[in-house]
């Protein structure tokens, strides 16, 4: 028996034509597998759209929300009337999309009524375009001649209550897979479930994190002992940097779980940063692949990916980050500094990114998302106020606008002169380094600068270190 789970992300399946490739792909590899599990985003900037949308009802704006549900409905009703022949499908795809957008203007006014939008109702507003497409594509399915039915993942994926960043309760996940969708795939139907969602065990929606489609596909793809779990995107497959910045980055045939977390964890967009947990844990080989050019065979992911000694694969970058410094002459004698300082940031909700060093050895230095580094600033300067007034802490600061730039690659353990050459590259480009940091890994190589150098810096290790050192 080979099943097969796969995934199709916002512009995979953003307008009729799109939708209309998808579903060809799948009508294709249904022939070659047992069973076929489908899991689908919205349309492209749908969910932007929605939170949007949410965003600004919260701060008194009652036109932007309303002339969103005017765009996504006329955007999914010229969907529906290109692709749906039958005129009693259409008339019933049509009132669940009206149903929704309903849904979605509801709640936007009882947010701007309260002047708030709490994170959970976030998530049930920013996953209402999930649940149109599903129904359109199982829809598209069936016109096809196959069965199809459309689920909403708030039925089998189960998640803490973390909203807008939930973690899936794995047992009851597997329990609720196995009672929905094992009869299903028996009969050779095939499921197309909602990705980014999930649901408490109360049943209150939750979302698994922006970009979460493709942790989705990972977590009901384990749950079902797939023998294989395939991303569908709008690039040829994990590339050596990410193509917008550097067009003519090239494809990584085959990756490691660990190499490509670390790109992910790191901003390369093409996979969710949490995708490769459950899949590492039952070794089930992941494939990135575009959904416009399917004759490219795309990456693999396997546990162990060849790697020579020295080589970097990739190079990516996430911006918007700060570096905090606390800084002090006294600090060293101080017990339990660092433990109050990561204590503080934590108790900000702010996840820290990495842990510098620094040029000098009296301060700690880490690095966080901007957004929090006014908060972060400020629970520091309360939570050191003796240090500080001892002058044992001399000041905490943050050093805005700086960019992480993280070279990946398995061959970069315990190999000397790899960060030379990054080094090397960098002063080429005339680019200052702030600092070095450690990746979570010991296949990345991370450096902190300013933000204005990210193209430049990511170009020179691209084409100096990655592609000249082949
Ligand atoms: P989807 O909607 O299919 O999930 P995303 O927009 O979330 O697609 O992710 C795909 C995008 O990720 C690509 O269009 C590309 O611009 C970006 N990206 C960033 N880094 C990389 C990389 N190293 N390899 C491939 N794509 C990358
Ligand atoms: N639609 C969701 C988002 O835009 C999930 C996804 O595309 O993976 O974040
Ligand atoms: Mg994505």
């Amino acid at each position: 028996m080979s099943t097969l789970t796969m995934k199709f992300g916002g512009t995979s399946v953003g307008g009729a034509q799109a939708i209309a490739q998808a579903v060809r792909l799948v009508l294709d590899h249904a022939k070659r597998w047992d069973e076929i599990a489908v899991i689908v985003s919205a349309m492209n900037s749908v969910t932007d759209a929605l939170v949007n949308g949410a965003r600004t009802a919260a701060h008194g704006d009652e036109q932007s929300y309303r002339s969103t549900v005017e765009d996504l409905r006329t955007r999914h009703a010229h969907v529906i009337e290109a692709l749906i022949e039958s005129a009693d499908e259409r008339t019933e795809l049509i009132r669940i999309t009206d149903c929704h957008l309903r849904e979605f203007a509801a709640f936007c006014h009882s947010v701007m009524i309260l002047g708030e939008i709490t994170p959970r109702a976030m998530d049930t507003i920013s996953s209402l375009g999930e649940r149109i497409n599903a129904r359109i594509i199982a829809a598209l399915l069936r016109q096809n001649g196959v069965q199809s039915e459309a689920i909403d993942a708030t039925e089998i994926i189960v998640t803490d209550d973390a909203f807008q960043n939930a973690v899936p309760l794995m047992d009851l996940t597997r329990e609720r897979v196995a009672a929905r969708l094992r009869p299903l795939l028996a009969n050779g139907v095939i499921p197309v479930i909602t990705g980014f969602m999930g649901a408490t065990q109360e049943g209150v929606t939750t979302t698994l994190g922006r970009g979460g489609s493709d942790y989705s596909a990972a977590i009901i793809g384990a749950c079902l002992d797939s023998d294989e779990v395939w991303t569908w995107t709008d690039v040829d497959g994990v590339m050596t940097a990410d193509p917008r910045i550097v067009p003519h980055a090239q494809v990584i045939p085959v990756l490691s779980y660990s190499e490509v977390s670390e790109l992910a964890y790191f901003g390369a967009k093409v996979l969710h940063p949490r995708t490769m947990r459950p899949v590492i844990e039952h070794d089930i080989p992941l494939w990135v692949k575009n959904t416009f050019n399917p004759s490219c065979n795309g990456s693999r992911v396997v546990r162990e990916a060849e790697s020579i000694p020295g080589t970097i694969k990739a190079v990516t970058a996430i911006r918007g980050m700060s570096m905090v410094t606390v800084e002090g002459r006294g600090m060293l004698g101080v017990p339990g500094i660092a433990a109050r300082t990561f204590a503080a940031v934590a108790s900000q909700g702010a996840s820290v990114l990495m842990i510098v060093q620094a040029s000098s050895e009296q301060s700690i230095c880490f690095v966080i998302p901007t957004d929090a580094v006014l908060g972060v600033v400020r629970a520091l300067e309360r939570e050191l106020a003796l240090e500080l007034s001892r002058r044992d802490v001399e000041r905490v600061w943050s050093h805005d606008g700086v960019v992480i730039v993280t070279a990946v690659g398995a061959g970069l353990r315990a190999t000397p002169g790899v960060a030379a050459r990054i080094f090397g590259a960098l002063s080429k480009g005339d680019i200052n380094v702030i600092a070095i940091a450690q990746g979570s890994s010991d296949c990345s190589i991370s450096l902190v600068l300013d933000a204005n150098d990210t193209v430049a810096a990511v170009c020179q290790i691209h084409d100096e270190v990655i592609i000249n050192g082949r």
